[in-house]
């Protein structure tokens, strides 16, 4: 079991290392497979040596072998985001259909997160596709009928509709088509839960970054991050959560 670990984990940095060429690429509007990959400032082809995730970053110590300019912390950083978080929804869901659905949301999530934090952008382009292959996958795999499902596209996309209305543009049109690909992954009442849980942790980190100073009051935040914590909590911890909540009751 630790080599299939291992070889899930080793699979999932490469994964994010294409997740960032992807992120970077479609916010540019370019082929996502070429060019090779190359340095954003000096154009020299990368070898396979400055591509292995996260070593080759410490390695050239944050800098581009050839031109020494400094290359992005974001980088080492989507991969190991992505590698963290594709071993954790594998462990916690194991092998069955239901790991289809749940990495195809978790893909989502995480190109998402990373065009929202480089371009406060939640690109059409990505989740357009992700959300019919959401629908269609759900149309066979499932442990709820597929109506439960697409009411859960439906109720994430309303919500998201109502509260960008009533807070006047505090949050944007990729954030509603996200939740409704969302919705269709989760299902209604999980949804209901993941924008109670984001919505949780975006106000308490907003609190920490106004009082740090770190950003200004009517400077917006990238809300993606908040969306990614909770809904993967509530992908793979949603009972978990009901349970203790209505343990208060
Ligand atoms: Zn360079």
């Amino acid at each position: 079991m630790i080599y299939i670990d291992m070889f899930v984990f080793i699979y999932a940095l490469l994964l994010g290392s294409f997740l960032n060429v992807a992120a970077i690429r479609l916010l540019k509007k370019e082929s996502v497979s070429f060019p090779p990959s190359h340095c954003p400032t000096c154009k020299n082809k990368l070898n396979v040596f400055d591509l292995v995730p996260v070593f080759s970053y410490l390695f050239l110590r944050g800098k581009c072998r050839y031109c020494k300019q400094r290359i992005s912390a974001l980088y080492p950083f989507g991969e190991l985001l992505t590698a963290f978080t594709i071993f954790l929804v594998y462990k916690e869901i194991g092998w069955t259909l239901e790991l289809i659905p749940a990495l195809l949301l978790t893909v989502l999530l995480l190109l998402s997160v990373l065009t929202d934090i480089r371009e406060k952008l939640i690109l059409d382009i990505i989740t357009f596709p992700m959300l019919g292959l959401l629908v269609l996958i759900r149309y066979f795999i499932g442990t709820e009928p597929f109506m439960h499902y697409l009411l859960g596209g439906v109720v994430g996309f309303s919500l998201l509709l109502i509260i960008a209305i009533v807070s006047k543009g505090g949050m944007g049109g990729g954030d509603i088509k996200l939740y409704a690909a969302i919705g269709v992954g989760l299902g209604p009442l999980l949804t209901i839960m993941s924008l109670v849980l984001a919505s949780f942790a975006g106000a308490i980190a907003g609190v920490f970054l106004l009082l740090t100073g770190k950003v200004k009051r009517q400077e917006p935040i990238p809300f993606a991050p908040f969306i990614f914590i909770g809904t993967i909590l509530s992908f793979l911890y949603g009972n978990e959560i009901f349970q203790w909540y209505i343990s208060f009751y």
